[in-house]
């Protein structure tokens, strides 16, 4: 994955649960879907409740599916590691099937549409037309840090993560529910 990310506000704590809430889920997995076989990429708006001394793990609600454009292309960023620079000269390795990249204009609208609407950017997600919900190691390496990460795999499973740290790539899956 890579991602744009200085537009994204940035939240720190990591989220007890994930709420979806309305046919947000289904909105969700439909329109990354229907990219296959390129990436699908979208941003989650929603509220997140407030961190307390009895709320340690804030529930965040997914209220809107904000889909965005998959604008990757080899030349977007600079590679900055010697596998990934010799990996650039296979175009065959890397395409839009396998990596993603939000159009920052789509961020811009969606943070402006969430302000208006008392929402906040939560997360971001994307599809694995190819394989498994599981953060891949440019998932963990590109992604926000620390931040929210939801995977739709091919088979359409959803699942959550937490990347904590960019120079660690740890993460930690974060439980999700929808009242689908
Ligand atoms: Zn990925």
């Amino acid at each position: 994955m890579q991602l744009c990310n200085e537009n994204i506000e940035s939240v720190y704590l990591m989220p007890g649960l994930l709420k979806f809430e309305h046919d947000c889920l289904t909105i969700l997995r439909r329109s990354l879907i229907a990219m296959a076989p390129e990436e699908g990429c979208a941003l989650l708006l929603g509220t997140q409740e407030k961190t307390t001394k009895w709320v340690k793990s804030p529930i965040w609600n997914v209220k809107k599916i904000w889909s965005c454009k998959n604008i990757w292309h080899p030349d977007i960023f600079h590679f900055s590691t010697a596998n990934e620079e010799e990996a650039r000269n296979d175009q065959s390795v890397f395409s839009r099937e396998n990596r993603f990249a939000l159009d920052p204009k789509d961020q811009l609208l969606a943070q402006r549409w969430a302000r208006e609407n008392r929402l906040q950017v939560l997360g971001v997600a994307h599809s694995h037309p190819q394989g498994d919900p599981m953060p891949s190691d440019s998932d963990l390496r590109w992604g926000m840090s620390p931040g929210l990460m939801v995977i739709v795999s091919k088979t359409e499973e959803v699942r959550a993560w937490w990347r904590f740290d960019r120079s660690s790539q740890e993460h930690q899956e974060v439980p999700l529910i929808t009242n689908e």
